[in-house]
């Protein structure tokens, strides 16, 4: 495709999202003519940039913008696209893109798929694949408007950072902002990784027993590298924060690998993980549902099964 792409960039605390670059790598596969364009007060790290070969990116400054801006942001790209003719428009999932991507779409008068999963070319467009129905079907969109936004939820294509490449920077300054919406303050909640975007997710439910018993859950996590999940049972009862809740309710996740331990499999549990790559359930039910979606399953206790796990994950990294 000869079309115009731009992939909105994010960068939260100095750091830019691994989305964004997963999203970058991907529309780089469909059209060479991808552009890349983010906002803020700085750019903490450039060095991000060229490890994750983007070889050109327009940087928006401006001083007030160190937090995100839902007016500003909105202004400021909706001009960038019609004054640069961009067709295709990438904006990750994350909590910023869902605010931005649809206000974007409203303010361009034009089709916006939300949250897909996969991206297809299709005779010079691109099909979307979306997850409806708690995610028991697959929607195939095509977007027909002249400019077309595509909200990817993160971990759908993976990321490995390749080759370096020099990176040129474009800095806009800009002046004439719109502040009417600004946040002020952002209070990082749960653990130290974020579910929605980690790799490698351990997730407990009800059958944990107890909020001490995630113990066991944040042993694993933390020898795996991974953030620690919870179903709405355990995040109901006070065990664990909201943040860390996948499901309907709570968020949803892609990570390549996914861990439910004492989780049932609930569909509403379910609706937040299944497009995770690799699904593991810990339960001591066999006929516990979530071994239906699961592509290894262990029928044991979980408080059996977790320390072994752990230590043998050890054993193995040494
Ligand atoms: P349970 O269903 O009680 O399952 C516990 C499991 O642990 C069982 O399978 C049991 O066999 C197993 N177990 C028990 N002891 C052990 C042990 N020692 N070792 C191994 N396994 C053991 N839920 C979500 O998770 N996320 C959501 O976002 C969400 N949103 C909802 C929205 C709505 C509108 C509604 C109505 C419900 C929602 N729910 C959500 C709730 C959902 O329906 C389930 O109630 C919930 O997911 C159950 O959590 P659980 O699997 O931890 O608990």
């Amino acid at each position: 495709m000869d079309n115009k792409f731009l992939v909105v960039l994010e960068q939260r605390n100095g750091i830019i999202k691994k989305s964004s670059f997963e999203i970058y790598a991907k529309a780089k596969e469909f059209s060479a003519n991808t552009d890349a364009v983010l906002i803020g007060a700085s750019i903490v790290d450039e060095s991000q940039l060229k490890q994750a070969g983007v070889s050109e990116v327009t940087f928006i400054k401006n001083n007030d913008l160190e937090n995100y801006s839902s007016s500003a942001y909105t202004n400021i790209l909706v001009d960038f696209i019609k004054q640069n003719s961009y067709e295709f428009v990438f904006i990750a999932n994350t909590a910023l893109g869902k605010d931005l991507a649809p206000r974007l779409a409203a303010k361009l008068d034009c089709g916006i798929t939300m949250d897909c999963t996969n991206l297809t070319e299709d005779a010079g467009n691109l099909l979307a694949t979306r997850p409806v129905f708690a995610g028991k079907l697959l929607l195939q969109q095509k977007l027909t408007s002249t400019v077309k936004i595509f909200n990817i939820r993160p971990n759908s294509f993976g990321f490995t950072a390749g080759s370096e490449v020099e990176t040129k920077i474009n800095v806009k300054e800009t002046s004439d902002i719109c502040l009417s919406v600004k946040t002020v303050d952002v209070k990082k909640a749960g653990g130290k990784l974020d579910v929605a975007e980690a790799d490698v997710i351990v997730s407990g439910g009800r059958g944990m027993k107890s909020a001490e018993n995630f113990n066991h859950i944040e042993s694993l996590a933390s020898e795996l590298n991974a953030a620690v999940g919870a179903s709405r049972a355990v995040v109901d009862a006070g065990w664990r924060p909201h943040a860390e809740q996948v499901g309907q309710t709570g968020k949803t996740v892609s990570p390549n690998l996914y861990i439910a331990v004492g989780i049932s499999g609930a569909i509403q549990h379910i609706a937040g993980m299944r497009s995770s790559k690799y699904i593991v359930a810990i339960n001591k039910d066999k006929d516990a549902p979530i071994f239906q979606i699961a592509d290894y399953g262990i029928v044991a206790d979980a408080f059996d099964i977790l320390p072994v796990l752990t230590e043998e994950i050890k054993k193995i990294k040494q």
